[in-house]
């Protein structure tokens, strides 16, 4: 005989109960591990999680299946005495939700064997949703849905759950949806007229109280079809949070919810236009920009630092610059923190940019290198913009003469 009594094969909705204890062995420092005659808490296993609750004041946290051991009830703080009668009291809330899960994996599990010949392999409660490995080759949206509304249909027609203790040979001539790896007498779950399945978890009394089934994803792993789902007051909490995000979104582009896909698709196209454009005019204002500059050149050389300019920007201007020989341009830019070079010139003009930008980056405490006849780079001494410009421009000098 096994040695606690596991109230809830019997009673998923059973949340009192009175026990005794049997054994009591500390583990860790403040942590105590409970055995009972009997129990209504859910020990962790077969994908869904344990029960928590109270034996007398003192709080479980979590309930271990140590087989023919029983079930150990992880206490925290003062446990009770070995042979004292206590009074357990599992967390409702918790228990429900994992009703709620659970049932609803069987449900949707079977749908999908109904509909597609496709088996459910793994199962896993999670912190807010759960998830089944499936068998289901080519999955699409259209195929998922089919399968939910299956499962749900099954939900609202509040069909009973029942409980069968079989011996294996008769589960041998029963349709199991899947094989059980137990030896012995065999639990079975019963969703009448829809689904027969070995399973030692907690179960609803009607598919009714499931409430509903919505599947959040699903992709291909490892050959199968991982689908995350949500069940039951996890579904609403899931509805909650998609239509909030939603409405946030909607309220960005000043429009109701259900139009706001269509809105954001038009915004991002109207956006890769815009860059398009923006392409376009910085070219055309570079060639302006390049011109009235070149009107400043001093024996070919154009210097000039500006505020708030990036890279890129800095390379187009340079770019026009060069397009009439002879020329050399050493461009800058500063923000608060940061110094920006771009050295260049034209292919007929003296000089080896990549020199002039590593002496100019070492005055900026920077980086940075490039070809002789383009480099870019920068550094944090962004007082010593100006100056290192000025360096780089008599250097050339020097180098022409
Ligand atoms: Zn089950």
């Amino acid at each position: 005989m096994p040695i606690t009594e596991r109230l809830y094969y019997s009673d998923s909705h059973l949340v009192e109960f009175e026990a005794r204890v049997v054994d009591v062995t500390d583990r860790v420092s403040g942590w105590t591990a409970v055995v009972l005659d009997r129990t209504a808490f859910y020990p962790t296993g077969g994908g869904q999680p344990s029960d928590t609750g109270t034996l007398n004041s003192s709080r479980v946290v979590e309930c271990i299946d140590d087989g023919d051991n029983g079930v150990l009830h992880v206490v925290q703080g003062a446990a009770p005495a070995r042979d004292a009668t206590v009074r357990g009291r599992v967390d409702w809330s918790r228990r429900l939700d994992h009703i709620q899960q659970h049932t609803g994996q069987h449900i949707l599990s079977q749908a999908l064997v109904k509909l597609f010949n496709a088996p459910t392999k793994s199962f896993r409660v999670m912190d807010a949703s759960c998830e089944i490995d499936v068998e289901l080759n080519n999955p699409t949206t259209e195929v998922i849905e089919r399968a939910v509304e299956l499962a749900n249909n099954v939900i609202w027609e509040d069909r009973s759950i029942a409980v069968l203790n079989v011996t294996p040979e008769q589960a041998a001539e029963l349709p199991l949806r899947k094989e059980s790896a137990r030896e012995g007498e065999l639990r079975l779950i019963e969703i009448e007229g829809f689904d027969l399945t070995p399973c030692g978890g907690t179960h609803a009394v009607r598919t009714g109280e499931v409430g509903m089934i919505a599947v959040r994803s699903w992709l291909r792993a490892k050959g199968m079809t991982r689908i995350e789902f949500v069940a039951g007051t996890r579904a609403l909490a899931d509805y909650r949070k998609a239509n909030k995000t939603a409405r946030e979104i909607a309220t960005l582009f000043s429009t109701g919810r259900d139009d706001a896909p269509q809105l954001a698709a038009q915004m991002v196209e109207e956006n890769k236009e815009l860059h398009r454009r923006i392409r376009v005019l910085e070219e055309d204002a570079a060639g302006v920009e390049a011109e009235r500059l070149l009107a400043t050149a001093q024996n070919g050389v154009v210097t000039q630092v500006f505020n708030g300019r990036d890279a890129e920007s800095l390379k187009k201007l340079a770019h026009a610059l060069i397009a009439t020989p002879g020329t050399i341009a050493l461009l800058g830019s500063r923000d608060k923190d940061t110094a920006r070079l771009v050295f260049a010139r034209s292919i007929d003009a003296p000089g080896d940019m990549s020199s002039l930008m590593r002496e100019a980056c070492a005055m900026l405490d920077g980086r940075g290198g490039g070809k002789p006849e383009l480099a870019q780079g920068g550094g944090k001494n962004v007082d010593k913009l100006s100056d290192a410009i000025t360096h780089a421009a008599n250097s050339v000098s020097t180098q022409n003469e």
